[in-house]
């Protein structure tokens, strides 16, 4: 590595950390020496940003700085850990400082507002790309995962879905509206369900973050699961600048669904819990002023055509409006189609 770069690494990513954060050793050794409490096990997850894949050649720096954190976060929240630490290999076709000092400001400011650290990385030169590894702590054996939604469990969601999707549309001039921002926000800018994540620990049967959209997610739970589910559309939240479009007569409601259902980039959590233990968990988000939207119900059928030869069950998810079934096209974004 280049002098120039050292000096980069030290300029823009080397801050002081504390070993009351449980950086022993952080930025500027051969490796990260981390402190973990007895009684808490590590959640690692990594995510890439790759420029015209992931993201646009003109997006603003502070904009990516903020959401390359943003979705591993998100994935921290998802098995309902607490962000700790995290590490950043960026690739970089140039030393362009303002663009970096933007960058950056993006990064910390997200880091800053849940105390996660920066612990070490890699710089090199290329291709503009991201790839963040974020660790999280979560108590012994509580991780959330995808495997455990049981037959009646209610299916909920943390937030507004479609708003990312409908950016995207946008973005790719494949939809036109006049109030462009709040989608393209919702593309650009994500907040991750960290408070909400660590609050589920003790309620959820199973959870994931919503990525690749509702559909797909959802799937990857039925999956592992063994189930299958029933949405009911009229129970999705929408945010208000969506519901605008659908007064408006910009979108009808079946397309307002259809980038709910399917779209991606939206970041929110979609969890199964009990039906009792849902009352206990709204109060004890209204009190930390969160809360959650039930949208369906987990089934277990016995249902012997849906198992295919290797005895294992191919799930689906059926949507109604109103108890009437509606007819949606549900493939989810596949980076590699
Ligand atoms: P090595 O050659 O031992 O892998 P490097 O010379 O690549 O180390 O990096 C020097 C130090 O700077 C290491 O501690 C590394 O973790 C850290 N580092 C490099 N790039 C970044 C970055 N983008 N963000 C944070 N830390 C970084
Ligand atoms: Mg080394």
């Amino acid at each position: 590595m280049s002098k120039s770069e050292f000096d980069i690494i030290k300029r823009y990513f080397q801050r002081a950390n504390n070993a009351a954060d449980g950086v022993i050793i952080g930025i500027g050794d051969d490796c990260a020496i981390l402190d973990i409490p007895v009684g808490q096990q590590l959640a690692v997850t990594t995510d890439s940003l790759v420029c015209g894949v992931h993201f646009f050649e003109d997006v603003d720096a502070y904009r990516l700085g903020y959401k390359s954190l943003a979705v591993n976060l998100s994935d921290l929240a998802a098995m309902g850990a607490t962000a700790k630490w995290v590490s950043l290999a960026i690739t970089l076709p140039e030393i362009d400082e303002p663009w970096l000092a933007e960058f950056c400001r993006g990064f910390f400011t997200l880091a800053d507002k849940y105390n996660v650290q920066l612990v070490g990385g890699d710089t090199t030169k290329g291709p503009l790309s991201i790839t963040v590894s974020a660790k999280g702590l979560v108590p012994s054996g509580k991780a959330l995962t995808r495997y455990n939604a049981k037959n009646n469990d209610i299916i909920c969601v943390s937030g507004p879905l479609g708003d990312g999707a409908v950016g995207l549309a946008l973005k790719l001039e494949e939809l036109s509206l006049t109030n462009r921002q709040p989608f393209i926000d919702a593309l650009e800018f994500t907040e991750p369900r960290l408070l909400l994540g660590s609050q589920l620990i003790n309620y959820a049967s199973s959870c994931i973050d919503i990525s690749d959209g509702l559909s797909q997610d959802l799937s990857h739970i039925l999956k592992q699961s063994q189930c299958h589910a029933d949405i009911h559309l009229e129970t999705l939240p929408l945010s208000d600048a969506l519901k605008k479009q659908i007064e408006l007569k910009n979108l009808s409601l079946l397309q307002a669904w259809q980038f709910a259902v399917t779209g991606g980039d939206d970041y929110e959590l979609l969890f199964t819990i009990p039906r009792e233990k849902l009352t206990q968990l709204k109060e004890n988000l209204r009190v930390i002023g969160l809360t959650c939207f039930e949208i369906g119900t987990i089934k277990v059928l016995d249902d012997v055509s849906a198992i295919d030869s290797k005895k294992s069950l191919i799930p689906s998810i059926t949507f109604t409006h109103l108890q009437q079934p509606i007819d949606l096209n549900i493939d989810g974004w596949d980076h590699f189609k």
